[in-house]
């Protein structure tokens, strides 16, 4: 079969050049099945049709024709396989502890891979123009040994035991903590939000910018106490449950 050309902007190095496949998150972290994007107005009628098998199908897992081929596997050299061994860890906590942890787990990892495998994620999953307003991210990663996050960018995680995944680029909500600016992944077994000088959506997620100060061969034990926050409705920030959605939203509920 021929393969796909397409042509366009990288959106970590800003280059106008034929594009590749950005895996979000990388193939090997259980994105390798075929998915299906839901068109918005679907979800917008029936909040339900997120579990359906309806909708686009995509046979190559979530991603996009997001990055440049150097771009694409130079990063996924640096820090593919760490965050690969990241979310096996998350997966193996989850099950050992039957999906609920409650208490703090140690993680064995590279924590300044990890970290910025994620920000390459958020490079993908928000549009081409986010480098052109972000270049010291994109020194972040395509500088391996860069350290340090700037003071007003913020990653935050948590476990998502979900099925459902959820991708958006920077979104602005009001909460009675005041305004939040962030973009959104979630995906299983993690949910990440990347805070734009601004608190993140929700107080209960972990912040973890603190991987950005290890070195890039600095191999660490760290203790982790992440939240599991339901994912479940389709807008970005939202981590209520599906009984607490049905409360406000019965006409949603499953039949
Ligand atoms: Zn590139």
């Amino acid at each position: 079969m021929a393969s796909r050309k397409v042509k366009g902007i990288c959106h970590i190095c800003g280059i106008n050049i034929e594009l590749t496949y950005e895996h979000v998150p990388p193939r090997k972290a259980f994105n390798s099945k075929p998915v299906f994007y839901q068109d918005l107005q679907d979800l917008l009628e029936d909040q339900n049709f997120l579990d359906s098998s309806q909708g686009k199908p995509n046979q190559k897992g979530v991603g996009g024709y997001t990055l440049c081929e150097r771009c694409n596997t130079t990063t996924g050299s640096w820090y593919g396989t760490a965050y690969v061994d990241w979310t096996y860890k998350a997966m193996n906590v989850l099950k050992y502890t039957r999906g609920k942890p409650s208490i703090y787990y140690p993680f064995y990892i590279f924590p300044l891979r990890v970290i910025k495998q994620i920000i390459c994620m958020f490079f993908s999953t928000n549009g081409s123009e986010f480098q052109k307003n972000h270049p010291d991210l994109v020194k972040f990663v395509l500088d391996r040994k860069a350290r340090h996050l700037a003071q007003d960018i913020q990653i935050c995680a948590f476990y998502n035991t979900s099925p459902r995944s959820r991708q958006s680029g920077i979104a602005g909500i009001f909460s009675s903590r005041g305004q939040h600016h962030f973009s959104e992944i979630a995906f299983l077994p993690f949910g990440y939000v990347m805070t734009f000088d601004s608190t993140p959506p929700d107080e209960r997620m972990c912040d973890i910018s603190c991987f950005a100060d290890y070195g890039f061969n600095d191999w660490k034990n760290l203790s982790l106490n992440l939240p599991i926050l339901p994912i479940y409705s389709y807008l970005p920030g939202d981590y209520r449950t599906k009984e607490e959605l049905d409360k406000i939203l019965p006409s949603m509920s499953d039949e």
